[in-house]
């Protein structure tokens, strides 16, 4: 595999330079998607290149704990009790089933494990439990990453204390479009978990997705949203609608590939220092389209073959094309914490 050529640039402190902001006007986000395509590739592939390697791509795991029955109506998602898709429910996993995985994903090259469950948010009696294994994980000096759903201020401090790394909760659309996706859970519900995620300390994993039939116009509003908070969310992933039958977006047109391609750049531009990922939809985008992301600023992707329950390119094909392009999975691992003290907590599963 060629060897990246990399040598940061002498980059000046963000502040300085003017790059981080967090006051873009949604006509300033929508002038950068109506630049012409080439203009917008090289304005995002360098400021890409100040803040990153251009050549390293992180690599996350992402394992489902407790799949379907959620009471939630995200008119995307397959794990929605409301939507006949044949999806079979499991309930939470139990703890050294978790760790087995995470243990797995680490040797085939992961850095960080991410753990999701299709809650509403999480009950009391399912806490000891996740906690358990955002300790295992960090154990294992991967980064800790969950995602169980709307958190309370006491829920959130619970899994700092634990050691979570991120939190990923998605804002999913713009404010204007969100009502057309979801209507158990509001714009506002989903900016306090964050607020909740930020005071606790943890890093937040927070993006949306694209192709669920929205105007132009909402995925501008939804970077502006993301990149105008407190703080940037140190992830974004960047979802394509992946259309699951029986779920009401089944029909959705396909999306341009170029829209999603400017998507990711406007992401990068908006928020250079802030990991952008590639995450549900790859399996519908071919090496080129992959490659191009890469170069708009796409610098995380999810590893393994299912993203929750929806199919992922085999592992084997990213890192296939990661020689072929000459990009090195990104090295991060955390320090590994002090053994657990409370082996309880590695028994049996709860139910979800
Ligand atoms: S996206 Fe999450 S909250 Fe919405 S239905 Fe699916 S599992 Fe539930």
């Amino acid at each position: 595999m060629p060897v990246s050529e990399f040598t940061p640039s002498p980059v000046e402190p963000a502040a300085e330079r003017g790059d981080i902001r967090h006051d873009w006007s949604r006509a300033e986000v929508q002038a950068l998607f109506d630049l012409p395509f080439n203009d917008l590739l090289f304005r995002a592939h360098g400021l890409h290149r100040q803040y990153f390697d251009p050549n390293q791509v992180q690599v996350s795991t992402l394992l489902s704990i407790k799949t379907g029955a959620c009471p939630e109506d995200c008119a995307y998602c397959p794990q929605s009790t409301r939507y006949d898709t044949g999806l079979e429910p499991e309930k939470l996993m139990e703890v050294e089933k978790v760790l087995e995985q995470a243990r797995a994903a680490k040797t085939s090259g992961a850095t960080r494990f991410c753990m999701g469950a299709a809650w509403r948010s999480p009950k009391k009696r399912d806490m000891p439990y996740v906690v358990a294994m955002v300790k295992g994980v960090r154990e294992l000096g991967l980064e800790s990453c969950m995602t169980l759903g709307m958190l309370s201020e006491e829920q959130a401090a619970e899994l700092a204390e634990a050691g979570l790394d991120y939190y990923n909760h998605n804002l999913d659309t713009s404010p204007e479009y969100y009502g057309d996706i979801i209507t158990t859970r509001t714009y506002q519900d989903r900016l306090d978990t964050l607020g909740h995620v930020r005071k606790a300390g943890m890093k937040v994993c927070s993006g949306g997705i694209v192709g669920m039939g929205e105007a132009a116009g909402d995925r501008a509003g939804l970077l502006q949203q993301l990149a105008n908070m407190p703080q940037h969310p140190e992830s974004v992933p960047i979802n394509m609608l992946v259309r699951v039958e029986g779920t009401p977006l089944a029909q959705e047109a396909d999306m341009d590939p170029f829209d999603f391609i400017r998507t990711i750049a406007v992401a990068r531009i908006l928020m250079p220092a802030s990991h952008v990922r590639l995450s549900a939809g790859r399996e519908e985008m071919n090496e080129q389209m992959h490659a191009l992301a890469y170069f708009a600023g796409a610098n995380s992707i999810f590893y393994g073959e299912k993203l929750l329950t929806t199919p992922n390119p085999q592992a084997n094909e990213d890192m296939a094309l990661f020689a072929r392009l000459g990009i090195a999975p990104e090295q991060r691992t955390v320090e590994a914490p002090p053994a657990a003290t409370d082996p309880r907590f590695y028994d049996a599963a709860a139910g979800a």
